[in-house]
């Protein structure tokens, strides 16, 4: 199935986004939808409208940033390794002036991509090896990753699949999606069924409900989440249709991914809100950057700020070695730091779980900083997250 023309079955009619709550333009959206002659702000709360319109030349995105040499030859030199593409609402929280904008980073092609470290690799994560089927990585035995599609509303330049995403690459055919439905019910210790891309939520209705029903009905799939960016590079596509759609299948979860407070805008709140009054538990993953978020405050902002939209935290990333993500990578050391400015200076549901994946295939491995001094003959001692020591004994 084309991704495209998932979407077109689903395009909203204008009842429909009459439908949905209103939100004014911002000053910058108004900015940005004037680029575009004759679109009205009914176009703008229309997310088919909004992924048609995505900017992916350098002509486009100059009419709204003033760029730099680096982005300039990073725009040049992206188009055979990952496209930009950039939805009109994500592009208005681009700072113009700034280059060093955490969304513009996130979302403007550097010319720092176009090189490549040794520690560098094409697959990081190790998924291809860990793919019995096209489109499922089956690497822990109770669960699987189900890759439908291959399409995102924006291209985040760090992405760690960015050897598969990408628009028209690759489609997934009816035969793919039947090959691995039948290989999830033929192995029936897989529980758990994470469903990603690519993002799921470029795809039309019908087509991600043809998906989660044919994984509800087999009998010893459990727990079913969505793994999607679009709640915030794409809000609008966050609508009445969709939520009723996803909340006929409940229990279903969804993972965000989050990376910077900028991102969490009114539109963001409204379509948060709006799933998880569906009753979808909601969590976050962020993706450690440099540049974008690897502070201490901005991090600790972040996440409260998600409290207050009804997302858990759920993981730091560090950040995969995905080829030209150097300018991207932090040390280890300053994921340890914010975890140790995290837990216990902040709400516990604040505090995601520090991961890095196993270069080359190892899987989520946790870290976090040192809280045991000492632990022999049964005692243990501990600090706690002021540096006070506290010593616990084992039961004799
Ligand atoms: S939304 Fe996810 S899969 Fe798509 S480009 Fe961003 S990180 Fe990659």
């Amino acid at each position: 199935m084309n991704p495209i023309g998932a979407i077109k079955q689903d395009f909203q009619t204008e009842e429909q986004a009459a439908a949905k709550p209103l939100i004014e333009l911002t000053r910058d959206e108004k900015r940005v939808l004037k680029a575009y002659k004759e679109a009205t702000p009914l176009d703008w709360e229309d997310w088919f409208w909004q992924i048609r319109k995505r900017i992916r030349t350098k002509d486009e995105i100059r009419k709204l940033v003033h760029l730099t040499p680096d982005e300039e030859k990073g725009i040049d030199g992206c188009g055979d390794k990952l496209t930009m593409s950039i939805p009109p609402y994500f592009a208005s929280l681009i700072d113009p002036n700034d280059p060093k904008c955490p969304i513009r980073l996130q979302s403007i092609p550097q010319v720092h991509e176009l090189k490549t470290a040794p520690e560098e690799m094409r697959d990081p994560c190790g998924e291809d090896s860990h793919s019995p089927v096209h489109g499922l990585v089956h690497r822990y035995p109770d669960r699987v990753l189900f890759l439908v599609n291959e399409m995102c509303a924006m291209y985040c330049r760090y992405c760690t699949r960015s050897r598969m995403v990408g628009d028209g690459r690759r489609t997934l055919s009816t035969e793919t999606y039947n090959a691995a439905f039948d290989y999830i019910r033929s192995h029936k210790k897989v529980r758990d069924v994470l469903i990603s891309g690519g993002d799921p939520l470029t795809m039309g209705d019908r087509m991600l409900e043809m998906i989660i029903k044919t994984l509800k009905e087999i009998p010893h799939v459990e727990f079913i989440r969505i793994g999607s960016r679009i709640p915030v590079t794409l809000p609008q596509r966050v609508t009445p249709e969709l939520v009723a759609m996803l909340k006929k299948y409940s229990p279903l979860w969804m993972s965000i991914h989050f990376n910077h407070p900028k991102e969490i805008t009114e539109r963001v709140k409204s379509a948060c809100g709006m799933l998880a009054d569906a009753g979808i538990p909601l969590g976050s993953q962020t993706v450690l950057l440099k540049g974008v978020n690897d502070s201490p405050e901005i991090m600790k902002k972040l996440m409260h700020e998600l409290l207050k939209i009804r997302v858990r935290p759920y993981y730091i990333y560090q950040c995969d070695p995905i080829l030209g993500s150097k300018h991207f990578r932090t040390k280890v050391s300053t994921g340890l730091e914010i975890m140790e400015k995290l837990r216990g200076h902040t709400t516990g549901y604040a505090v995601p779980t520090y991961v890095i994946d196993g270069p080359g295939g190892g899987g989520k491995i946790p870290l976090s900083p040192d809280y045991i001094k000492s632990y022999e003959n049964g005692k243990c001692t501990l600090r706690n997250y002021a540096g006070k020591e506290f010593v616990y004994y084992d039961p004799e």
